[in-house]
Formats: structure tokens, C-alpha cells, sequence
């Protein structure tokens, strides 16, 4: 029996296991894949306290390290379900199942596709969700990097250390990326193709080219590429929690209120799939709030 458990192992994750192992809470993180969270494929950091810059993986490496110093207990699981069971919760994973008197769901939100054609068929063959990993396989080639958000515009940055040519596509003529990247994109060599919806990924065994639409003439155009990175924001992985009850709002981040406590007793989110302004420093804020507010409530049930 687990007071807490803790689902996800990202910057909120690891942080509510923290807090939660800072005050002796029988606490458990699962996470199905490298723990660390989305920092993991980031670039570089910007604005998290401390550190004007840091890389996401190193960002990332610490916050791992910090968890196991502080005693957190981590285990490589995907979780498949979240029951109630009496009070309690059942969580069960491919391989085992574990009880828990309360829940933190920390799951964030993963990459969200285009939906166009050939994009699954050159998924991997030229077409990739991470330029951190991907980009240096791009030495000397063109690429094209879609999306108008914080993400493309560091990955597109990023991609002038190897590509021969780097095209930024976005489908409107203003970018939602912050004021400070802009100044660094125009600095760039980058080369900008705005008002351009991708329709279409072309190629043979790999792939070859995009093929665009202009938004208000609705023209098509053939980029030749041979790399495309996709960063056209993200969807909360919170259908677990759904299942659970737990309420989402109409784009299925969960609903918090500030002590991070969903509508169902016992079950706190943090982070990502709480929506909000998606950066770690929040992310972790959050799960810091969330494991106090674990707490409070597991020491609650002990006085019933
Ligand atoms: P985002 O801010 O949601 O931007 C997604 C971009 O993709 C938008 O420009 C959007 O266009 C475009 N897009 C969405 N659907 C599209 C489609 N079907 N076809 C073409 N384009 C499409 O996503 P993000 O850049 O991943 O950032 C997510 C959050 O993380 C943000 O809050 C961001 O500030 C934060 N973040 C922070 C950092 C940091 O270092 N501080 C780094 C990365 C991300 P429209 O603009 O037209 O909607």
C-alpha cells in the first residue's frame, strides 16, 4: 500500500516524488519511459530559476538525480489503468498492480500530429517530432521545420548547425513564439515560409518533399526536403484520468483548482496535463503543490 503514487516522471513527477519523499510518504513514480520528462528532447532551457540557460538534458539528468538522493522510488512501468478500490486507488501497470490511498497524475502531453498524408508513412524516414535527436542525421541537407511556437523556432535555430538549408513553415504570418526568439530567428539563417499549410509528404523510401498550400491563395508549392521536424504543439495524456472521472476541460487537460486537487478526492494532477503555460519551472511548482496537498490528505484519512 502506497500513500502516493505518482504517475509520470517528468519535471512535475519527479518533484511531487520529492516532496512527497521529503515528508516520509510511502511514495512511488512510474514512468514508462527514460524518467525526466520532456526536457529530455529540449534543446536548451531557458528561465528556469538558477539557470539563465541550461540544456534540457542536463536540466534533465539533475532532476532525476535529485529524486533518487532524495529517496524517491522510481520504477519503469507504463500504468494501463487508474481504479477506485473502496477508498483507495488500484493502479495497474503491464506488470503488476499497486494500491495507493492517493494519486498524483503527472502524465503530461505528447507530440500531436498534423494528421496529413505520407506523415505516418516517412514517420522515422525523414520525418521526426524531435530535431535534438534527429537533426544531426540532416548534415548538409535541407529540412523544413513546421510550426509558429516556441518548439519549432528553437528547433529550426538549432537545425542551421547541420543542414544546408533550413525552412521554417507556418501556416499564418505571425508567430506565438516569445519576442526573444523571434529576435533570434531573424538573426538566423533561416528561411521563413509563412501562410503555408502543409498538405501532403511525398517521397520514395524516404522522403523527398512537402507539398504546401498557400493559405489565402490556396497555390500549392513542392518543397524539396529531405528532413522534417513537426512541432505543432501537444495533446494532455489524460485519458487514464478520464476514465477515472476525473474531469478535463474541452481540449482534455485536467481540471485543477490551485491546491492542484481534481474533482475526484485523493487525485491531484500536475504539470503539462493541467494545460496553463507548459513550461518546467510551472510544471514543477505544481507538483510541489500537489504532493503537499497528498499529504495533507493521506494524514486526513488518518484521523477518520
Ligand atoms: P504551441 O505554442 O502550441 O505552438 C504550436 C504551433 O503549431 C502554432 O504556431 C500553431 O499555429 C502551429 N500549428 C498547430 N496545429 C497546426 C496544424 N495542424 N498545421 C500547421 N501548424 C499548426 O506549441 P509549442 O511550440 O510546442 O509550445 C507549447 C508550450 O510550451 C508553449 O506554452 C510554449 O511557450 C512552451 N515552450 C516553452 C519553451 C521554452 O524554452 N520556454 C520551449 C518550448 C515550448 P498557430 O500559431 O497558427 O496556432
Amino acid at each position: 500500500m502506497y500513500d502516493v503514487v505518482i504517475v509520470g516522471g517528468g519535471p512535475a513527477g519527479l518533484t511531487a516524488g520529492i516532496f512527497a519523499a521529503k515528508r516520509k510518504l510511502n511514495a512511488l513514480v512510474l514512468e514508462a519511459g527514460e524518467p525526466g520528462g520532456q526536457p529530455l528532447y529540449a534543446f536548451w532551457i531557458e528561465n528556469y530559476t538558477g539557470f539563465n540557460k541550461i540544456e534540457g538534458k542536463e536540466l534533465a539528468k539533475r532532476f532525476v538525480e535529485h529524486a533518487k538522493e532524495a529517496g524517491v522510488q522510481l520504477k519503469k512501468e507504463e500504468v494501463h489503468s487508474i481504479e477506485k478500490k473502496g477508498s483507495n486507488f488500484a493502479v495497474k501497470t503491464h506488470d503488476a498492480e499497486y494500491e495507493a490511498k492517493s494519486i498524483v497524475i503527472a502524465s503530461g502531453a505528447k507530440c500531436r500530429n498534423l494528421g496529413v498524408c505520407g506523415e505516418h508513412e516517412y514517420l522515422g524516414k525523414g520525418i521526426s517530432f524531435s530535431a535534438s535527436c534527429d537533426a544531426q542525421n540532416f548534415k548538409g541537407k535541407r529540412v523544413a521545420v513546421i510550426g509558429g511556437g516556441d518548439s519549432a523556432l528553437k528547433a529550426a535555430i538549432f537545425c542551421t548547425q547541420f543542414a544546408s538549408e533550413v525552412y521554417l513553415v507556418h501556416r499564418r504570418n505571425e508567430f506565438r513564439a516569445e519576442e526573444a526568439l523571434q529576435a533570434d530567428l531573424k538573426k538566423s539563417s533561416v528561411k521563413l515560409m509563412l501562410n503555408m499549410e502543409p498538405k501532403e509528404f511525398k517521397g520514395d523510401a524516404s522522403l523527398r518533399s512537402i507539398i504546401l498550400e498557400d493559405a489565402n491563395t490556396k497555390q500549392t508549392t513542392e518543397l524539396q526536403v529531405e528532413g522534417v521536424f513537426v512541432y505543432v504543439g501537444n495533446t494532455p495524456a489524460s485519458s487514464l484520468a478520464a476514465k477515472l472521472g476525473v474531469q478535463t476541460d474541452e481540449k482534455c487537460f485536467i481540471k485543477v483548482d490551485r491546491m492542484q486537487r481534481t474533482n475526484v478526492p485523493g487525485v491531484f494532477a500536475a504539470g503539462d496535463i493541467t494545460g496553463g503555460i507548459l513550461q518546467v519551472v510551472a510544471a514543477c511548482g505544481e507538483g510541489a503543490v500537489a504532493a503537499v496537498k497528498a499529504y495533507e490528505y493521506v494524514k486526513s484519512l488518518e484521523k477518520v
